[in-house]
């Protein structure tokens, strides 16, 4: 049976040897104070990699606070959005509509009330019909 020293690799016939070899050979000796450095050069990396982990962890939880916080802001204005655009369609059925009468009560003054409100209809027929394909094109 051999012992291997495994710093240098170097094979010895009994463990006494080994040993004698470990605390006097200069090479040896050498080898070992450089797997020390590496050590502790490790070391210090892996409680720099530690610290810039929990530092990113801090910063990825408060972006999903802020990614959260976007996107709240997002779905009200959406809301908003669509209240508007309500509003907007309304505004604009109720003033084409306004416009349309008008001007048909104005071409022919002597119209019954009964031929304004079917014209009227017939207006407002026409303005869903092209609202509705205003919102399929969309
Ligand atoms: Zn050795």
């Amino acid at each position: 049976m051999t012992f291997e020293c495994e710093f240098c690799k170097k094979t010895f016939a009994n463990k006494s040897t080994l040993s004698t070899h470990k605390k006097n050979a200069k090479k040896c000796l050498k080898l070992q104070s450089e797997v020390i450095t590496k050590n502790i050069k490790f070391t210090d990396e892996l409680k720099q990699l530690q610290e810039d982990l929990i530092k990113y962890e801090s910063i990825r939880l408060r972006q999903i606070e802020e990614i959260k916080e976007l996107k709240q802001t997002i779905s009200k204005l959406q809301e908003e959005n669509i209240s508007l655009s309500e509003k907007l369609e309304e505004n604009l059925y109720t003033n084409v509509n306004n416009i349309k009468i008008t001007q048909v009560i104005n071409a022919s003054p002597d119209m019954t009330d009964e031929r304004i409100i079917a014209i009227s209809n017939k207006c407002t027929e026409e303005l869903i019909k092209s609202l509705e394909k205003l919102k399929s094109e969309q």
